[in-house]
C-alpha cells in the first residue's frame, strides 16, 4: 500500500467512524428511567422520569373520554410498559393506561378515562434525588371539597362529613362543568394548534385514538416551558356552611358551632420528606400520626378533624393552605419529623410563621428544606392562582401569628412529658405551609427521623398514640384559654 493508499484508506476510516456516530446521535433516544403512578380522590398523578428534558405533545379525546400523550425521541422500554400494571383498578380517574410506539421515535400513552376530567401536564427539571420529570396530573372536573360543601349547604348539622374530610366516591356521575379551556389559550406562546388526526388518517396509530377532538393540540418547545392544557382554578373559599347547632326561639345560637382542625401530614407521593437512618419515610410517618391525632380529635365532642391529605399524594404547599380555608378550619397543624446531617441531632420542636425574617438560623435552615417540599412534590408554575396569593400575601398575619405562638406553646408544653425538647420554646421562620391570614398555625417536628432511636420511636404505634395525645391536649389547653376564637368565627356565620 502507497503512502497515498494508506493516507486515504485512514481517511476513510475516520469519515466511517464519524457518519457513524452521527447516526447514533440522530436516533439517540432518551430513556425514562422510572415510572410512578399516585392515585388519590384529589386527584391522580402519573410521573416519568428520564435523564434528559422529556418532550411531549398532550391531546384530550372525548367518547369515550381518554388523554393522549406523545413523548418524542423516546425508546418504548420496560419502565414504559410497565405503567400499565401500575393503575389500580380503583383509580378514581383511570380505567387503563396503554403504551406503545406511535411512530419512529415516538411513544404514545393513551390514558383511558373513567369520567371527563381535568388533565394538567408539565416537566420539571432535575431536583432532589430526581432527574427531569414529565408530570400528568388528572382532576376531577369538580373540587372534591367544593362538591362536598356545596351537598352540605343549607344542612343544619356536619354529622355526615366524611372522616377523610373528602367524598369517599369519585364524582363519576356529577354534572360535568363547563370546560375552562378558552380559544384564547390557542395564542399562548410555545403552543401549536394542529387538528386531531381522523380516524384512519394515521395508518401507524397503535391505537384508535379519533373521536370528538375537545383539545388542541399542545407542542412544547423546550420541554422545560410547558403550559398546561387546562388550567385547574383554585376555588375562592366560601363562606362557612357547617354549623353544628341552629338558632333558638330567641334567634341565638344555643351552643357554639363544631371547632374544626385541619391536619395536615407533611410530604407525600413524589416528595418523601426526609429519610430516616434505617430508610424509614418522613411521609408516612407523618400520615400515621396525623390519622391518629384525627381519630382522638373526631371523638372530643365539640371537635372534628379533616386531613389536607389521607393517602401517599402530594400536595403543594399552598394547596393545603387553601384547603384548610375552604374546609373553614379554626386551627391547622402541620406534622413533620426533623433531619439533619449529624445522627446524634434529637428533640422535638414546634415553628411559628414569621413575617420578619426567622428567630434563630436554624429555623430559618428548617424553613428553607420544609419549603423545598414543591420543588420535590412537583407543582405546575401555571397552577397558582395570582388574585388568591396576592390575597394572601397582602392581610396582615400579626394577629394570627400571636395566637399561633400560643397553640405552640401549648402544644410544645405537653410533647415536652413525652420526648426531650430540641428547642424549649416556639421558634419562628418563613414555613409556606403556615401562611394562612386567619387560621393560627403550627408547624410540629415531632422528632429526628436521622437520628437512629428517635427514628425507632416514630415508627412505634404506641409512641406515635403519645404524640397525638400530647398534640391533642395541647389543643385542647389552648382552647381552654383561649376560648374567644369559637367565639369570633360564631359571630362571622
Ligand atoms: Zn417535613
Amino acid at each position: 500500500m502507497t503512502l497515498v493508499n494508506k493516507l486515504l484508506f485512514h481517511c476513510f476510516k475516520v469519515c466511517v467512524f464519524f457518519v457513524a456516530l452521527s447516526s447514533v446521535n440522530a436516533y439517540a433516544a432518551n430513556t425514562i428511567t422510572a415510572a410512578r403512578v399516585w392515585p388519590a380522590q384529589d386527584y391522580t398523578r402519573i410521573t416519568l422520569e428520564s435523564n434528559s428534558p422529556i418532550t411531549y405533545k398532550m391531546l384530550s379525546i372525548k367518547n369515550p373520554d381518554r388523554i393522549v400523550v406523545d413523548i418524542e425521541n423516546i425508546e418504548l422500554n420496560t419502565v414504559l410498559k410497565s405503567l400499565t400494571d401500575k393503575i389500580l383498578a380503583n383509580d378514581p380517574y383511570i380505567t387503563q393506561v396503554r403504551v406503545a410506539n406511535f411512530k419512529p421515535n415516538v411513544v404514545r400513552l393513551v390514558v383511558d378515562l373513567k369520567a371527563e376530567v381535568k388533565p394538567n401536564a408539565f416537566t420539571l427539571l432535575p431536583a432532589g434525588e430526581y432527574k427531569h420529570r414529565l408530570v400528568l396530573d388528572i382532576y376531577p372536573v369538580k373540587d372534591p371539597i367544593m362538591a362536598m360543601l356545596a351537598q352540605h349547604e343549607n344542612e343544619p348539622t356536619a354529622e355526615n362529613l366524611p372522616s377523610s374530610g373528602i367524598p369517599a366516591t369519585p364524582s363519576t356521575s356529577e354534572t360535568p362543568a363547563a370546560n375552562p379551556s378558552t380559544p384564547t389559550e390557542a395564542t399562548k406562546p410555545g403552543m401549536i394548534i394542529e387538528p386531531l388526526p381522523q380516524q384512519g388518517a394515521e395508518t401507524n396509530d397503535p391505537f384508535d385514538t379519533a373521536g370528538e377532538p375537545s383539545k388542541p393540540v399542545e407542542t412544547v418547545k423546550p420541554a422545560e416551558k410547558s403550559l398546561p392544557a387546562v388550567e385547574p382554578k383554585v376555588e375562592t373559599p366560601q363562606v362557612a356552611i357547617l354549623k353544628k347547632n341552629t338558632l333558638d326561639q330567641k334567634g341565638q345560637y344555643s351552643d357554639l358551632r363544631e371547632i374544626i382542625i385541619a391536619l395536615d401530614a407533611g410530604h407525600g407521593g413524589e416528595d418523601p420528606g426526609a429519610r430516616g437512618a434505617t430508610g424509614s419515610h418522613e411521609k408516612h410517618i407523618t400520615l400515621a400520626i396525623a390519622k391518629k391525632l384525627k381519630e382522638k380529635i373526631d371523638s372530643e365532642p365539640g371537635m372534628r378533624a379533616v386531613l389536607t391529605r389521607d393517602g401517599d399524594y402530594f400536595i403543594p404547599l399552598h394547596g393545603r393552605v387553601i384547603k384548610a380555608r375552604k374546609l373553614q378550619a379554626d386551627l391547622f397543624v402541620s406534622i413533620h419529623a426533623d433531619a439533619f446531617t449529624n445522627p446524634a441531632a434529637r428533640g422535638s420542636s414546634v415553628f411559628a410563621l414569621s413575617e420578619r425574617g426567622a428567630t434563630s438560623a436554624s429555623a430559618r435552615y428548617l424553613a428553607k428544606k420544609e419549603n423545598e417540599s414543591d420543588l420535590i412534590g412537583g407543582v405546575s408554575l401555571d397552577d397558582k392562582d395570582p388574585v388568591l396569593a396576592r390575597t394572601l400575601l397582602d392581610l396582615s398575619q400579626t394577629a394570627t401569628i400571636s395566637d399561633s405562638l400560643k397553640l405552640g406553646k401549648a402544644v410544645l408544653g405537653q410533647i415536652g412529658d413525652i420526648n426531650k425538647l430540641h428547642k424549649n420554646h416556639v421558634e419562628q421562620a418563613g414555613f409556606a405551609v403556615l401562611k394562612s391570614p386567619d387560621i393560627p398555625s403550627i408547624l410540629v417536628e415531632t422528632a429526628f427521623i436521622s437520628n437512629p432511636e428517635e427514628e425507632r420511636k416514630l415508627n412505634d404505634n404506641a409512641y406515635q398514640d403519645k404524640l397525638a395525645d400530647s398534640i391533642l391536649t395541647g389543643i385542647k389547653k389552648y382552647f381552654a384559654t383561649n376560648p374567644a376564637l369559637a367565639k369570633t368565627k360564631l359571630a362571622k356565620d
